[in-house]
Order: structure tokens, then C-alpha cells, then sequence
């Protein structure tokens, strides 16, 4: 079963599930927006998409 990743995705289990994020880089791209920004923030910047 496929779905599109669409608007009803909750971030926070996306960003869960993808393993996308490396919280050891200095960088991560947003999972759910794609957005690069400093791990340190530890929330994207663009879309709000918290991680650890
Ligand atoms: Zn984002």
C-alpha cells in the first residue's frame, strides 16, 4: 500500500520513521519540508518539525 506523503502525516512520526535525521551532523534536512538547518536547533526552522 502506497500513500502519498500528504498533510495528514504527523511530523513528529515522520521524522521518527524516515531516520533521516542525524542528530551527530552539524546539518539535517527536514524530513517533511527539506530544509537544511543546524542540528542544535533541534527543531526545523521552516516547518517546526521537532526532533530527539
Ligand atoms: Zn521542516
Amino acid at each position: 500500500m502506497h500513500e502519498h506523503w500528504g498533510s495528514n502525516i504527523d511530523p513528529d512520526a515522520l521524522a521518527r520513521a524516515s531516520g533521516a535525521i542525524n542528530l551527530d551532523a552539524d546539518e539535517a534536512t527536514c524530513p517533511a519540508c527539506g530544509a537544511v538547518f543546524k542540528t542544535t536547533a533541534r527543531r526545523c526552522p521552516d516547518c517546526g518539525l521537532r526532533f530527539g
